[in-house]
């Protein structure tokens, strides 16, 4: 399970697994009121050459692994979600991609699964825009730019 924190990932670059990480208050599966530490696993961002190591926790309870995520991130996504909603709205506004450092297939992909999901989520009769249906999307708790349904 993804507990997504407000961090700043260069903070946590620069302490590496020094960094102080907030501990959940309860288990977000049971409730459970304590959790405890679980070590941490290696998670790749863009705009960092290494991998970050994220913070672990489990539940004794029920068992549940929560692993922290910066909120600026969608799940599985390397590039943060403003980068993603700034580079969507330029290419819906000027027809082409801005210059960027990332790699366009992958901004086209981003691109093609925000059609699907504006398709599949909000119906074929939505007018307002995908950059609209971007923020809708993520207001319904779905990843506008995710493969998966
Ligand atoms: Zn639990």
């Amino acid at each position: 399970m993804i507990c997504f924190v407000e961090v700043l990932l260069k903070d946590i670059f620069v302490q590496g697994k020094d960094f102080q990480w907030t501990r959940p208050a309860i288990c977000l599966n049971c409730n459970h009121f304590k959790v405890w530490g679980h070590g941490f696993v290696p998670r790749y961002f863009n705009g960092f050459a290494g991998c970050l190591y994220m913070k672990c926790y489990r539940c004794p309870l029920c068992g549940c692994v929560m692993t922290c995520r910066p909120d600026t991130h969608f799940t599985r996504i390397q590039c943060c979600k403003e980068t993603i909603r700034i580079l969507l709205t330029l290419r819906m506004e000027t027809g082409r991609w801005p210059p960027s450092s990332l790699p366009p297939p992958r901004m086209r992909h981003w691109l093609v699964n925000l059609k699907r999901q504006t398709l599949a989520q909000l119906t074929s009769t939505w007018k307002e825009g995908l950059v609209a249906a971007f923020i809708a999307l993520i207001a319904m708790r779905i990843v506008p730019v995710s493969r998966s349904m």
